[in-house]
Order: structure tokens, then C-alpha cells, then sequence
């Protein structure tokens, strides 16, 4: 199959696996917005960086496709933590992952929030995920549990990070943070 010709058009000077780009088409999107366009070569190219955008302007699929591009599948050990202020934007972006993943096989995406089913997150983490999204108390029970290891974390996002603060995450995200590897 020519993956080519299903490149939406303003998409294409992106160095992006071509199962993301049908992704992208299928959702049809057809240029990037402004937040992606500054973004996205960045983050392929291994850049950290901190953005700063409103809601409805496509930050997700910003850091969501580079980071799904540079994942290594075959290995099934968590390399990608997401931390969000609220469940309800972890259970969100979590989606949003598995949509852009929908056409590259074994890409498993856990999100882990409080009130939600302990046990089915614990067997999940057993059988090895790739990107857990999830806010600060649940992902805080999972490292003190040592259910969750960050050891191997290439990407750490904090989604709606002034949020986060003003909620008074800080200590929170900090502590976790002390788990992850010293240069992420
Ligand atoms: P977000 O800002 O990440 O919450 O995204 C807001 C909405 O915009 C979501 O429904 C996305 O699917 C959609 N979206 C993201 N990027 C694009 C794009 N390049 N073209 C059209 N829609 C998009």
C-alpha cells in the first residue's frame, strides 16, 4: 500500500511513521494546528521542551505523536508517564493515545486514576504497559506499591501543569518525579 497518498497534506513534512499519519487521516485532521507545527519536530528530535496552550487547540496530539513514534513497542516496559490534574483528562488523553495508536499493533496505554479498579490496574501493570496517564495520588499508590517502576521513562508530560500546581500537586509531582531517571 502507498501510505503517501493518505498523508493529509499539511502533515507531511513531519518525519511521522506512516500508521500514525492514517491515524491522523482517519480522524481527519487535515493540517496541524499551530501548537503541533512548533511542537512536533521538536519532540521527534528528542528536544524536552514546555509548552503552554488552551484546551481545544490539539496539544494532546502534539505531544501524543511524537512521543507514540519513538516508543519502542517490542520492549513492553513503561516508557512514557503522562501526570493530569483530573481523571477525567487522564481517561481523555488516554483515548486520545489509543486512537493515534489504533494502527500499530501492541501499543498498550493504561490510564490510573483514584476510584478506579485497583485490581484490574495492578494485573495491567503486571502483563507490561508502554504510556500510563494518570494523576499524581493513584500513580504515588502504584510507586510505594513498587507496581509501577519509572526506571526506563523516556517521556515524562505533565498535561495542564498550572493546573496541577494550583491544585497543589507540587510536592506530589516532585516525588514522583524522584522516581523517574535523572534526565527525563
Ligand atoms: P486538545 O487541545 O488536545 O484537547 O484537542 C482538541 C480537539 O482538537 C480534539 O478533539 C482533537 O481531536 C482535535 N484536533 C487536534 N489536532 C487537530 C488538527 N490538526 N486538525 C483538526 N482537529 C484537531
Amino acid at each position: 500500500m502507498n501510505n503517501d497518498s493518505i498523508t493529509p497534506p499539511g502533515f507531511e513534512g513531519f518525519e511521522l511513521d506512516p500508521a500514525l499519519l492514517r491515524a491522523i487521516n482517519d480522524l481527519g485532521y487535515e493540517s496541524p494546528t499551530s501548537i503541533q507545527d512548533q511542537v512536533i519536530p521538536l519532540l521527534l528530535a528528542g528536544q524536552d521542551l514546555l509548552g503552554q496552550a488552551h484546551t481545544g487547540t490539539g496539544k494532546t496530539a502534539a505531544f501524543a505523536l511524537p512521543i507514540l513514534n519513538n516508543l519502542d513497542i517490542e520492549s513492553r516496559i513503561l516508557q512514557v508517564l503522562v501526570l493530569t490534574p483530573t481523571r477525567e483528562l487522564a481517561i481523555q488523553v488516554a483515548e486520545a493515545f489509543v486512537q493515534f495508536a489504533k494502527h500499530i499493533n501492541g501499543v498498550k496505554v493504561l490510564p490510573v486514576y483514584g476510584g478506579a479498579d485497583m485490581r484490574n490496574q495492578l494485573r495491567a501493570l503486571d502483563r507490561g504497559v508502554h504510556i500510563v496517564v494518570g494523576t499524581p495520588g493513584r500513580v504515588m499508590d502504584h510507586l510505594r506499591r513498587k507496581s509501577m517502576r519509572l526506571d526506563n521513562l523516556t517521556h515524562v508530560v505533565l498535561d495542564e501543569a498550572d493546573e496541577m500546581l494550583q491544585m497543589g500537586f507540587q510536592e506530589d509531582v516532585e516525588w514522583i518525579l524522584e522516581h523517574a531517571p535523572e534526565d527525563r
